[in-house]
């Protein structure tokens, strides 16, 4: 194995014993960069140089005895909406192609300086979208195959961690974004409850929905990943001022007596039989291994996508008024300050986008406010509603992350509905504000199968604990993608 291959916690153990050097680590994922990613296109920017200097950093400390945090000096990669102090933040956007932020998000504060930071990563054009391909820059590939989607919106995270050139990212999720990637690369990917993960520093796409989470190798370093990210944040009103536990207290390997839910709208049409095959297997070894399972009803999953495609892209109209040319930005010239406008924000986003900005003003406008954002709004409620009545009864619900697994590069960029309902299973999660982690649960033709498994608010803890006994009795998480095989 190469050391662009180990977990965060394998490395932090050999750093720990003196096995290798956090710049020996730092300078292995720099070098697999080099090989990999031209084929995958994980990053927008690199920022080889700092990583050098911050691994450095990491040994002296290390040769001094001082104490380390559990990512010290462990490459980890960023998604480019989240702001990084003095390095560029595009949001895969030509609008802001340039924009350098004057300063950190919270979570890039609370990840603190021993953490290596090897690059922004790929996603689409303002975390709108499901395979990369909206990038105003370029789509990232699959490193499972090439010829596939990494999904998306958090796709160069993901891509950046199968392939082995991050051992560790970071993604955002409004409807899916750090799930559905994780599932289609075989990795493992949480979007916490809302408001367990400061949205400071977060570029906001639909600013009710949005989280920051982790996409890591297994759920050990996910729950090293959270454990450093998570908590109250004066200066995001929405996060949530309660403590936070530690995460790695919930990796046990038991679920005697768990109650699982299966919601039976999860399992819907168009669903990949082999998907269905492999979530159906893991409930089995679930239940083998203790759990008791219950088949539920939760009645309006079916809404909930229309509801999400008139909230999000409402609020994101909203949010993306900002770009008008004007305080930061891509500044088109025009005849006058109107023609500016028009210039910018034509020239400057990108397809996708402009659809959600028409028809998030569409819903919002006077007239038409009533009967869709409005109606969405009370969708949104009796969804909620749904996981309420569903927690009553069970600890955690399972379902598949994703209909399918990785789809071919451009087999649906020409279809918007298409790509919309890769999102069936992931959005009610966003809709309700509780956590999701997607872990991997099988393969189908080669290709990563992704499992959800959806917890109470604020109980990252036990969705940990069920993902953590299915790895550990499973080796899915130890397979690496093709393209990370060392000859
Ligand atoms: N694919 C969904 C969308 O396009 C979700 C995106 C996300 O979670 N950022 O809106």
């Amino acid at each position: 194995m190469e050391l662009f291959q180990y977990t965060a916690h394998q490395l932090q153990n050999l750093l720990k014993d003196k096995e290798v050097s956090a710049v020996d680590i730092t300078k292995a994922v720099l070098a697999r960069m080099d090989a990999v990613e031209g084929d995958v296109k994980a990053y927008i920017t690199q920022t080889q140089d700092s990583a050098l200097e911050q691994a450095k950093a990491v040994d002296a400390k290390i040769q001094r005895g001082e104490v380390i945090s559990p990512l010290a000096g462990i490459p980890g990669a960023i998604k480019d909406n989240i702001c990084t102090l003095g390095i560029k933040t595009t949001c895969a956007s030509k609008i802001l192609a340039d924009f350098v932020p004057p300063y950190n998000a919270t979570v890039m504060e609370k990840l603190g300086q021993d953490t290596v930071f090897v690059g922004k990563a790929n996603l689409d054009e303002f975390a709108m979208g499901g395979s990369t391909e909206n990038s105003g820059f370029y789509p990232s590939r699959n490193p499972w195959d090439l010829t596939t989607v990494p999904g998306g919106s958090s796709g160069g995270s993901a891509a950046a961690v199968a392939a082995g050139e991050a051992i560790w990212s970071l993604g955002s999720d409004t409807g899916g974004s750090i799930r559905q990637p994780a599932a289609y690369t075989g990795l493992v990917g949480l979007k916490p409850t809302y408001g367990r993960v400061s949205r400071y520093g977060l570029v906001a796409f639909a600013s009710s929905l949005d989280q920051i989470g982790p996409i890591t190798r297994d759920v050990t370093d996910c729950a090293h990943v959270m454990n450093a990210i998570a908590g109250y944040d004066a200066k995001d009103s929405t996060s949530i001022k309660v403590d936070v536990p530690d995460y790695t207290k919930a990796l046990v390997n038991n679920i005697k007596g768990l109650k699982i839910g299966l919601p039976k709208e999860y399992f819907v049409a168009g669903m990949d039989p082999e998907v269905e095959k492999a979530i159906r297997n893991a409930i089995d070894q679930l239940v083998a291994l203790g759990a008791e399972l219950t088949e539920i009803s939760m009645p309006h999953t079916e809404y909930a996508l229309s509801a999400y495609y008139l909230i999000a892209p409402a609020e994101a109209s909203s949010n993306l008024a900002r770009y008008d040319g004007v305080g930061f930005g891509y500044r088109a010239a025009g005849n006058d300050i109107v023609d500016m406008y028009k210039k910018t924000r034509s020239q400057a986003f990108g397809t996708e986008v402009k659809r959600r900005i028409m028809l998030g003003t569409y819903a919002l406008s006077s007239g038409y406010y009533d009967a869709y954002y409005l109606r969405a709004l009370k969708v949104r409620t009796l969804v909620k509603q749904d996981f309420d009545r569903a927690f009553e009864k069970v600890d955690v619900l399972i379902t598949p992350t994703a209909p399918t697994t990785a789809f071919k590069v451009g087999e649906k960029s020409s279809d918007p509905l298409a790509m919309y309902l890769q999102d069936v299973c992931t959005i009610p999660v966003n809709l309700a504000g509780v956590p999701g982690i997607s872990i991997p649960c099988g393969f189908a033709n080669g290709l990563p199968i992704g499992m959800q498994i959806i917890g109470k608010p604020l109980d990252e803890e036990t969705i940990i604990r069920t993902a953590y006994t299915f790895e550990q009795n499973n080796d899915y998480h130890k397979r690496f993608a093709p393209l990370g095989e060392v000859k």
